[in-house]
């Protein structure tokens, strides 16, 4: 007679949550907003592991022409979205960011209308993600209606859209691209990793993207002037910033010719946070 099989085996954590654990107790003046991301990765996981391909065609040569147009090549159409993985995700993503306060109660609101109503989600999430789209390929404002609601968006849209990347990625290094904003989606960076082989890569904020970029240019106004680009790193070495005094922007990085890891955008986000309080009080955003 056959055994009864045993229990299928805990999933393992993912390395990320691991290294937020840690941060927790290292820092835990952090406490708050690591026990919000690993909420939301928790959801995210849940609902990416089903997320099919995306429908844009994944041969190479197709992917590099595409690119070689200089437009973002992932259009919304190809983003498989399951609208009721989605409703669940945007309210979910609400619900704990209300209860770690990092969203004001009039957003909350707006967010239980637009995940109640069927017709307004959609129209909406195709806002929000074209809107980061360059001008000439249909970018635009983002819409009054969905203003503010953007991190919410970017939690709930997460697990699609780094599918997409996560595909894609496995594709095509998108060697043609020098621009500052993601060749998948448009969207703008919000983390750098410096490889050891001290290549700069930039890390989309919306679908992960990686892509290598000039070394010291300003992603968004491209100034390239180094008397113009104020840099600082942590003690450790581990981080740095570069602040444009042109645009005032800044970008962090995670410097991998000094790590003991890979980087991972979700947590080192959190674990430079010191680096973001000191770049706003120097007047950058
Ligand atoms: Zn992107
Ligand atoms: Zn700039």
């Amino acid at each position: 007679m056959d055994k009864p099989s045993p229990p299928p085996a805990q999933r393992a954590e993912p390395r990320e949550i691991i290294e937020l654990r840690q941060l927790k107790e290292d820092q835990p003046e952090l406490a708050s907003a690591i026990d919000l991301q690993i909420q939301l990765m928790n959801m995210q996981r849940r609902v990416q592991s089903r997320v099919p391909l995306p429908s844009i065609n994944l041969e190479a040569a197709h992917l590099d022409k595409a690119l070689a147009a200089g437009t973002p090549i992932l259009a919304f159409d190809h983003v498989p979205i399951d609208w009721s993985d989605l409703r669940f995700l945007v309210r979910s993503t609400a619900d704990a960011m209300r209860t770690h306060e990092a969203i004001e109660a009039e957003d909350y609101r707006r967010v239980e209308t637009l995940s109640r109503d069927a017709g307004a989600l959609a129209p909406a999430v195709r806002n929000w993600y074209e809107a980061a789209r360059p001008v000439p390929a249909g970018g635009h404002e983002i819409s009054p209606d969905i203003a503010g609601l953007e991190p919410v968006l970017l939690q709930a849209m997460r697990p699609f859209l780094s599918r997409c990347a996560d595909a894609i990625m496995a594709r095509t290094v998108f060697q043609a691209w020098p621009h500052g904003n993601c060749p998948l989606c448009g969207g703008e960076p919000d983390f750098s990793v410096i490889t050891p082989a001290a290549e700069r890569l930039l890390i989309c904020s919306r679908c992960t993207s990686r892509w290598r970029f000039q070394q010291l240019a300003c992603p968004w106004c491209l100034n390239a002037d180094r008397s113009r680009i104020t840099s600082f790193a942590t003690r450790d070495g581990l981080y740095r910033l570069n602040g444009c005094d042109v645009c005032m922007r800044y970008i962090k990085a995670f410097d991998g010719r000094n790590a003991s890891r890979q980087v991972m955008p979700v947590v080192d986000a959190i674990a430079t946070l010191t680096l973001d309080a000191a770049a706003v009080q120097r007047g950058y955003r």
